[in-house]
């Protein structure tokens, strides 16, 4: 057991089963590249897939979950809201972080815990990207130079619709002109997500040395952070004793039962 943030990638992994020219990229499925890597720097890393029960995210898998890595596209809908309920509480009740890659900006929860459409522009013509890192200083973007380039990407273009960000770390810029906020950090409740654009699965992209720092970099800005606990509710006993003049109103709230 190591101290590290312990991982779990969630892919629908179905592309790699369904085309041969993706599994050449993919043998094991992207989670399966990008868990090989993580395993290799340390990490105890869980894989988790649409077709298991509960779609690999059981109670146990969750409870041992310290950052969730999510790739999905064409089976959005077919995630069970259950399972989006249990992992959307544990982020904002218990701090498990979140790393949406590339298409999971529509998984339901990732639009969930943004509130907007999510929606974009997108282009298919195996285009270069170019990462510009816009902030520096943040931990994300350690061991990265100005900018990282992808040779053949799919376009995602503004208007992207999503809350203005808590913090900015890339802006992609594409061949055919467009540009997109590509590298995007959230504060939800205790847990902190991270939107990163990268990972079309007709292209290597999961195979690139910069694309894996980057989600190692994110993995441990997303980790919980191990702050206090938090308590709602009716506190009728206050910290300090004190007097209060005056009359005061008292009324009823049969509400308080429902915690
Ligand atoms: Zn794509």
């Amino acid at each position: 057991m190591s101290n590290l943030p312990r991982i779990t990638i969630w892919n629908e992994f179905i592309h790699e089963r369904r085309h041969a020219e993706i599994a050449k990229i993919y043998p094991n499925g992207m989670h399966g590249t990008i868990a090989e890597h993580l395993r290799a720097q340390g990490f105890e890393v869980q894989t988790a897939t649409l077709d298991q029960p509960e779609h690999g995210l059981t109670d146990e898998v969750l409870a041992n979950t310290d950052v969730l890595l999510w790739w999905g596209h064409m089976a959005h809908a077919k995630v069970a809201d259950e399972v989006v309920e249990k992992v959307h509480q544990r982020i904002v009740a218990e701090g498990m972080g979140l790393i949406a890659l590339h298409s999971a900006h529509f998984s339901k929860i990732f639009v969930k815990l943004m509130g907007t459409t999510c929606n974009l522009k997108w282009r298919e013509m195996g285009e270069k990207e170019r990462l510009w890192v816009v902030n520096p200083g943040h931990p994300i973007a350690r061991g990265i130079g100005d900018y990282i380039e992808i040779p053949n990407a799919e376009m995602y273009g503004e208007h992207f619709d999503i809350p203005q960000p808590d913090e900015q770390v890339f802006v992609s810029w594409f061949q055919g002109g467009e540009v997109f906020r590509s590298g995007n950090c959230f504060f939800r409740g205790r847990g902190k997500i991270f939107y990163f654009r990268p990972g079309h699965e007709t292209y290597p992209i999961f195979h690139q040395p910069e694309i894996l720092k980057v989600i190692e970099n994110a993995i441990y800005w997303a980790a919980p952070a191990g702050g206090p606990g938090v308590n709602f509710g009716h506190f009728p006993t206050p910290l300090e004793s004190f007097e209060i003049s005056g009359d005061q109103i008292e009324i009823e709230h049969p509400e308080e039962s429902l915690k």
